[in-house]
């Protein structure tokens, strides 16, 4: 199957101008100031796109695939992530997470979900784990995980500075970060830890400690939700300043953000203002995780799920709003992302690369098209593909 993407004003996430992409099958083929294959090739699509911008399809990786929360009981369980989910906010690839509930989610579940996802035709991974300490893997061991299953990539998320985390110390955080480490080195995978920060003004200190008191770099930690509070903002710059990467959490309700959370592209904002390197920056949408409100008596008054097409919103908020350049705002669900968890096929516009590729329109920059390992799954914004049960 070969599809020509025709004069798109391509992003690699760098401009690089006017280009046709060549698609061959589920790769790019080339991206040529014009290509022209005769009208007769069998199998030829044209895509005719004068006035849209060509960017990487989207990498989500804090996604709770097949539904998370539960911390309100049972019922209070989200549902699992839907192909369009995910597709109709241009993501191509997702990090499948398990979340609080390390007991009723289970590896298992999240690895077929990621195959589901797979078969449905996107890109999906995993990390091994839940909040919890011990780490709860598929094998028993959290190097085992990375090195035998294909679709494992790091261990989390853990969660630290948290009610509901298993208040990790120091030690148990630091055997957890080697296990990846080794797990990821003897795998060729990134091996990272994805950590979910919580609430407390404990912020990022046990990270910090296993820093100070072993040689693992602060790289191998990716830790999130670092826009969820001013203060635990304020400690992330600091922790980006030691050459830590930091991840925001794009879902949102107006409540979280009248007490305090800090909207995800003016946290962009202020980080580059703050001197961080872009390239340590990431946005991940947390989708299908429970957002509950509470009155002020502390009663559930309300729950939402977090939605994965937050992801691209708050980019393209970071370009309308707060004037942020597209290639630097597209490189937090892209390139950026790609690096971090060494998906060496994914995240950038380059000849080789897998055929993942997102249509911007050039008016409002919303999403037109999206391609899936060569395949169009979103058209004129409308899902062609859908999931099986959708
Ligand atoms: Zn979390």
């Amino acid at each position: 199957m070969l599809t020509v993407i025709k004069n798109a004003d391509v992003y690699t996430p760098e401009s690089i101008g006017i280009k046709d992409i060549l698609i061959a099958d589920k790769r790019i083929a080339a991206i040529e100031d014009q290509i022209d294959l005769p009208e007769e090739t069998p199998g030829l699509k044209v895509i005719d796109a004068e006035h849209k911008i060509a960017v990487p399809g989207f990498i989500d990786s804090h996604v709770h695939i097949m539904g998370g929360g539960g911390e309100g009981s049972y019922k209070t369980r989200t549902p699992e992530l839907q192909l369009t989910d995910a597709t109709l906010g241009g993501v191509t690839t997702l990090v499948g997470v398990i979340g609080t509930d390390g007991t009723t989610r289970t590896m298992p579940s999240l690895i077929a979900k990621a195959r589901a996802l797979e078969e449905e035709g996107i890109t999906c991974y995993v990390h091994t784990g839940s909040y919890q300490v011990p780490v709860k893997t598929l094998t028993g061991k959290i190097e085992d995980d990375l090195i035998l299953i294909d679709r494992v990539i790091g261990a989390g998320e853990i969660a630290i500075a948290d009610h509901r985390s298993s208040q990790p110390t120091v030690e148990e955080m630091a055997k957890i970060a080697s296990a990846a480490r080794i797990g990821g080195m003897l795998s060729g995978k990134a091996g990272i830890i994805n950590v979910h920060v919580g609430d407390s003004y404990d912020h990022l200190k046990i990270i910090e400690q296993v820093v100070e008191t072993t040689d693992i770099p602060i790289r191998q930690f990716y830790p999130t939700h670092i826009n969820r509070n001013p203060h635990l903002f304020e400690a992330g710059i600091a922790y980006a300043k030691r050459g830590g990467y930091v991840d925001f959490t794009t879902s949102s309700i107006p409540k979280f953000l009248e007490e305090g959370e800090v909207k995800c592209s003016t946290a962009l904002k202020r980080m580059l203002e703050a001197g961080v390197q872009a390239s340590q920056i990431t946005f991940t949408s947390d989708g299908q995780a429970s957002l509950p409100d509470f009155d002020q008596d502390g009663e559930l008054i309300g729950l939402q799920i977090g939605k994965v097409t937050s992801l691209y919103k708050e980019v393209r908020d970071a370009v309308l709003e707060e004037k942020v350049p597209l290639s630097t705002a597209i490189r937090m669900v892209t390139q950026n992302p790609a690096k971090i968890l060494k998906l060496t096929q994914k995240g950038e516009l380059v000849s080789g690369k897998d055929a993942d590729v997102v249509l911007l329109s050039h008016d409002d920059y919303s999403i037109d098209s999206v391609f899936a390992l060569g395949k169009l799954m979103v058209h004129k914004g409308e899902a062609v593909v859908k999931g099986t049960f959708e």
